[in-house]
């Protein structure tokens, strides 16, 4: 391959991964409807690249306006869209105004700056414009991924992003230290040479990078969907069992553990009377303020209808009987309200804690259970154990 050739034949490669990540994000948002809102936003984003490259390659060819400005406008335009997207891993919302902060002005002032002669102005504003915005995106993305997993793989997952950041950061130096050589996409220099083929090679990376962060997204999401409860968003009971199961075989290392079993008091007749929707409403105001008694080392469950269990690990009874009463307490003063109509919250705990002679989990639920009964049995809105 001749040298002046080589630019060409890269350039056509990018264009045509471009296009094919372009159709690949489109299909899976519109027919496998995968995070759409994503990968309709990573769609566009190659699509912008691939036009942006195809309009760059028309110069002298197509009307200035196309193959120079909109060329310049759509390559800043497409790592805009790829900043604003990055928040819709974690939410459904796009990050549009910190992208068009600075897409519209650069766009702007590349309007004003004539297309002609000395073009070293161009690319400092477009290479400046696509750092600032790579780099946005890039610690957006570590901040989001952040939430969900530990600095480590966060770290591996957005370093492409912030490779790409530092590709950008190299062509602005490259137009400040050497001007005059970076306008030309097809120069065949071999900054640009080893700029275009380091392009193809990032330009596959970070689309495969989308495409871990989605499913890693997507992951998130089915283990959200499988291990909590919906209308709670505490721990379900399948969760929650698995929990109790890991803590009670660490018993027979002598790791104590305890459980409470709470019970609504009276919650049919709540149903009854203000309707199904104020007993939703309730369930939540209930998990609202008995969370604030759960340490990082608990675990919190629905274990179905107004029941709810919590794990204490490495606490006896003594112990479970503070964070039952605490709780009973909270729930005593939550001050629920239904159409500005109050009613009263309260609910029956029975607690139990391991004991190396239990053959299973089972057997400490089961005084858990039969503590709340007597609760129950003494009037409700108390804490008991079922031993006497
Ligand atoms: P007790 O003090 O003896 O526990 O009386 P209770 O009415 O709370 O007991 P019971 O088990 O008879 O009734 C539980 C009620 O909880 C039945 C159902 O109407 C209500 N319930 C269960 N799950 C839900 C839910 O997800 N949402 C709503 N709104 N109500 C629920
Ligand atoms: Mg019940
Ligand atoms: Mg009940």
């Amino acid at each position: 391959m001749s040298t002046g050739s080589e630019p060409l034949t890269l350039l056509a490669a990018i264009m045509l991964v471009f296009f094919i990540a372009s159709l690949a994000w489109g299909l899976l948002a519109s027919a496998a409807q995968v995070e759409p809102r994503m990968c309709q936003c990573l769609a566009l984003v190659n699509a912008l690249l691939a036009g942006s490259l195809a309009a760059h390659g028309l110069r002298g060819h197509a009307p200035a306006l196309l193959s120079y400005w909109g060329s310049d406008v759509m390559g800043i335009a497409a790592i805009a869209l790829l900043r604003a997207s990055m928040p819709a891993l974690n939410a459904p919302r796009l990050a549009w105004r910190s992208a068009l902060a600075v897409l519209l002005p650069a766009a702007l002032v590349l309007a004003l700056l004539p297309y002609q002669g000395d073009m070293r102005w161009h690319s400092r504003l477009i290479f400046l414009s696509m750092t600032l915005l790579s780099v946005m995106a890039s610690v957006d993305a570590w901040q989001q991924l952040r939430i969900h997993l530990d600095r480590k793989m966060a770290t591996v997952l957005t370093g492409p992003l912030f490779l790409i950041s530092a590709m950008m950061l190299s062509r602005l130096l490259e137009s400040l230290l050497r001007p005059g050589q970076t306008t030309d996409v097809l120069g065949s220099g071999d900054f640009n040479v080893a700029w275009l083929w380091s392009t193809l090679v990032m330009n596959l990376v970070v689309n495969a990078t989308m495409g871990l962060l989605v499913m890693t997204k997507l992951i998130l999401r089915i283990q959200r969907l499988t291990r909590r409860d919906p209308l709670t968003e505490v721990l379900n009971r399948r969760a929650l069992s698995e929990a109790i199961e890991v803590e009670h075989t660490r018993l027979q290392r002598g790791r104590s553990y305890a459980l409470v079993m709470i019970d609504m008091d009276h919650f049919k007749h709540l149903n009854d009377t203000l309707g199904h929707a104020a007993g939703d409403a309730a369930l939540k105001r209930a998990v609202e303020v008995l969370s604030p008694c759960v340490r990082d080392i608990d675990r919190f469950g629905r274990l179905g209808g107004e029941e709810f269990c919590m794990l204490l690990p490495l606490t006896d009874l003594a112990g479970a009987l503070l964070v039952a009463e605490r709780m009973r307490h909270n729930l005593e003063h939550s001050n629920f309200e239904w159409s500005g109509k109050p009613w009263p919250l309260t609910a029956s705990f029975g607690i139990a804690e391991g004991r190396a002679t239990d053959a299973s989990a089972d057997d400490v639920l089961r005084r858990a259970d039969q503590g709340m009964y007597k609760a129950k049995a003494q009037g409700r809105n108390l804490v008991q154990a079922a031993e006497a």
